[in-house]
């Protein structure tokens, strides 16, 4: 249930957003509001905005299959349960773990890759961590440099398939975690629970066509491309 007070911050941001032309968070929040029939969000850039960190063509892949294939499997993993299509993304993935495994697998697919498309922007739409941010994260872990290699060892460390994550946990503190699969820590079913501020997708079709088994090397390469203004945003939104 969204708060009178976020809506607004939430109206505000996307007025924000329009002026600079930038749809980024709109369709984050679109995603977390929708129900069944789920369909793909347009990427908020080009697919070559981001290269060479990530490749045109892992860009298309990553979007234009894999994220598609989530959407699909999770309209044919609802479809004939009319409970099922009636909850929000948001519902699906807050409750995960009562749901059947192709709805946690796939709505978490749909949510994570939402969510991942909107923290990262072509380098002339870019824009800085807030103070709020930067002091979050001095609290947090010692310097955004000791956040950023914490970070980047979390990626590395995820056995197979999965997420690394910066949470707003649930005493309001910043931390880093990781989830296997599809999982995201929302999900009821998460190890350590809170709220996504930032994530980095760490399954091999996110990296494989440019870094090959050089996760670690992806995982450094990333930050050239994320946009600090969007974290910012979904750090003052996961505190209300
Ligand atoms: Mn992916």
């Amino acid at each position: 249930m969204m708060t009178r007070r976020q809506a607004t911050a939430t109206l505000l941001a996307s007025a924000a957003m329009a002026r600079l032309g930038w749809a980024g968070a709109a369709h984050a929040q679109d995603a977390d509001a929708a129900s069944a029939p789920f369909s793909l969000p347009d990427l908020p850039y080009a697919a070559d905005a981001l290269a060479p960190v990530i490749d045109a063509e892992t860009m298309e892949l990553h979007h234009g299959k894999h994220h598609q294939a989530y959407v699909d499997n999770l309209n044919k993993a609802v479809e004939g349960d009319e409970a099922l299509q009636s909850l929000t993304l948001s519902d699906l993935i807050t409750n995960a773990g009562t749901h059947p495994p192709a709805v946690r697998n796939n709505a978490g697919g749909h949510w994570n890759h939402s969510f991942f498309w909107n923290l990262m922007a072509p380098e002339d739409q870019r824009g800085e961590p807030s103070a709020e941010l930067i002091q979050a994260l001095e609290t947090a872990f010692g310097s955004v440099e000791d956040f950023r290699t914490g970070f980047e060892e979390a990626g590395a460390a995820r056995f197979g398939s999965g997420w690394v994550w910066l949470i707003v946990d649930e005493a309001g503190q910043l931390q880093i975690t990781t989830t296997p699969n599809q999982d995201n820590p929302l999900m009821d079913v998460a190890e350590v629970r809170g709220t996504p501020i930032l994530g980095n997708d760490v399954w091999e079709h996110a990296y494989y066509l440019t870094y090959r088994n050089r996760r670690p090397e992806y995982l450094g390469a990333w930050w050239d491309v994320v946009d600090w203004a969007a974290v910012s945003r979904n750090y003052a939104n996961a505190l209300g």
